[in-house]
């Protein structure tokens, strides 16, 4: 495996598109793909097609390219969470969860929807463990962020240390390292998950608010106090684990906090009636 990874890194395409004069490139590269499929075939880990390039990310060009930003109608003007009308937004244009202060953090960016070719690829570079997928990803997260906003620190939301343990890395700490290359900002590992939460699959919003509560603690409170932070995750399912982390930077005196994910899920077409705004928090979709 590590043979086939070296030798891919080292027959990158774009090497031979750099040293050899043109025309002959693309016909030493065809003959050097044939080559590597011969002895090394590879399908795109999403769409199954045979891989015409030689890369390091076990995914076509076709469907790296394919996630799209999220679009929506209506959306909370804070968190960003889409809904399908306008009536669970108040008058200010933010959801419950916003408007009854159960958010810990200011603002929320998110490219895409977990769904489709996106979620397949965040599933591959988290439990696929194909960690090169990090800077595609990564691209895509920085271009989420609004070109508006300026942040001191990169902070990536933490795994508890087992879990960082069983999977060899941190997901979110590797997104912030691709995203810190776009943007000058330097990523410090500044919060740590002081215990072990129970996944939050399957679990309410209020049961993921209070699964998470208390979970997190700042390192050293003086890296974060008075600075604007951006927040790095990988999905927003509730916004529950990014709230309760930005929560304790606050707490440890950071002046803002905004939440950047690469995909969040969208709730609109399942879970959402069409109904008028809800009177608790609880019955926000988010
Ligand atoms: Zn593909
Ligand atoms: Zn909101």
């Amino acid at each position: 495996m590590y043979t086939i990874i070296c030798w891919r890194w080292v027959f990158s395409s774009r090497w031979l598109t750099e040293i050899l004069p043109p025309g002959l490139a693309p016909a030493l590269q065809d003959s050097s793909a044939a080559l590597f499929s011969l002895f090394f075939p590879d399908d795109c880990r999403v769409c199954g097609k045979a891989l015409r390039e030689i890369s390091r990310i076990p995914v076509c060009r076709e469907c790296l390219d394919e996630p799209q930003p999220l679009v929506a109608e209506y959306f909370c003007a804070s968190c960003r969470t889409p809904f399908q009308n306008r009536f669970p937004l108040g008058e200010d244009g933010r959801c419950a969860l916003c408007r009854f202060g159960l958010r810990g953090f200011d603002a929320a960016y998110c490219f895409g929807a977990y769904q489709g070719t996106l979620r397949e690829l965040i599933h591959l570079f988290k439990y696929g463990r194909i960690r090169t997928l990090a800077r595609p990803l990564g691209e895509r997260l920085a271009s989420a962020i609004p070109r508006d906003q300026r942040f001191d620190l990169i902070v990536p939301v933490p795994l508890h240390w087992r879990r960082r343990f069983q999977r060899g890395f941190n997901q979110a700490a590797l997104l912030a390292a691709s995203v810190a290359r776009r943007y000058a900002a330097p990523v410090v590992a500044a919060v740590r998950r002081r215990r072990s939460t129970a996944t939050q699959a399957g679990l309410s919003n209020s049961k993921r608010r209070a699964n998470v509560a208390g979970a997190f603690l700042v390192r050293r409170p003086r890296d974060v106090a008075g600075r604007r932070i951006l927040l790095v995750d990988d999905v927003m399912t509730t916004g529950a684990t990014a709230s309760a982390c930005a929560a304790a930077l606050k707490r440890a005196g950071a002046r803002y906090v905004a939440v950047l994910t690469l995909a969040r899920v969208d709730r609109r077409a399942s879970l959402e009636p069409i109904q008028a705004a809800p009177t608790a928090p609880q019955g926000a979709a988010s």
